[in-house]
């Protein structure tokens, strides 16, 4: 039942959303996708097929989670992030079309989520080795992409080829807009001078320095925190805990 608007339904749970009509993806998205999907999946794509894109935006999902009984499964983001995406569709797009991209369960994803969030500017490449949110800076990951004929999403919510900000996806530090003029506290605040100014994100200097149980960046980032760009949408030190110590539950 709709008792929320869209956008206080987003606001409630933390949460981002935009679409992409399928035929209106640049060919180097679609066709990765299309490519990679099961056939089954890739049959049902039609002029009718859209693409929508669920992120979570700062702390407050994580706050959403620690309601919910799923919190305790061995999968607690993914899991309660599919769930509400279903709740998403079946309320606000009138059915239960949806047939999930992201997450799956062998953990890769079927789109190409970093440059859908380049298409709608969720995505604005750092030193950090993260994109960048303009508003919730380091604080935003994608959560759900699934796709689905629904026509109910109303028009405000499509990314438009007009709109499309990076088609491309480039990881190095001459696309990273945001950081102009910025004094650079990541750079300074990581221990392992992983984070440089003019560098990509040196991600096996980061890891060995990570590693060890007694590293003060185990479960934690000191260069993340230090970004300015969203510093009001921080997770709390068990969120990023959480996140972070993914790493080490996975090998
Ligand atoms: S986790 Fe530590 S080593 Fe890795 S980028 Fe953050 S501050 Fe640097
Ligand atoms: S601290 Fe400044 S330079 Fe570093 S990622 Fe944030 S905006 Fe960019």
């Amino acid at each position: 039942m709709k008792s929320l608007t869209i956008d206080q339904w987003l606001y409630q749970h933390g949460l981002l959303l935009c679409a992409f009509r399928w035929n209106e993806l640049p060919s180097s998205i679609s066709d990765i996708t299309h490519n990679t999907l099961p056939v089954q999946i890739a049959q049902t794509i039609s002029d009718n097929t859209i693409l929508v894109l669920l992120a979570n935006a700062g702390p407050k999902f994580w706050r959403s989670l620690q309601l919910s009984q799923l919190k305790n499964n061995p999968e607690p983001i993914d899991d309660f992030s599919v769930l509400i995406a279903n709740e998403f569709q079946s309320t606000y797009l009138g059915n239960e079309d949806f047939t999930q991209l992201y997450p799956t369960p062998a953990k890769r994803s079927h789109v190409p989520l970093m440059r859908l969030g380049g298409l709608a500017g969720w995505n604005i490449p750092s030193p950090l080795g993260l994109g960048l949110h303009p508003e919730y800076g380091p604080w935003s990951a994608y959560r759900v992409a699934w796709l689905t004929q629904s026509d109910q999403l109303p028009n405000d919510y499509f990314v438009k080829p007009s709109q499309f900000k990076h088609i491309g996806f480039n990881a190095l530090q001459d696309a990273a807009e945001l950081c102009v003029g910025c004094a650079a506290p990541c750079t300074t605040a990581c221990p392992a001078s992983a984070v440089q100014i003019g560098h990509n994100f040196n991600i096996d200097a980061c890891h060995e320095h990570r590693e060890p149980l007694t590293s003060e960046c185990h479960v934690h980032c000191a260069a993340r925190r230090a970004c300015p760009i969203g510093k009001d949408h921080q997770y709390a030190d068990e969120q990023l805990a959480h996140h972070m110590g993914m790493r080490w539950r996975t090998v």
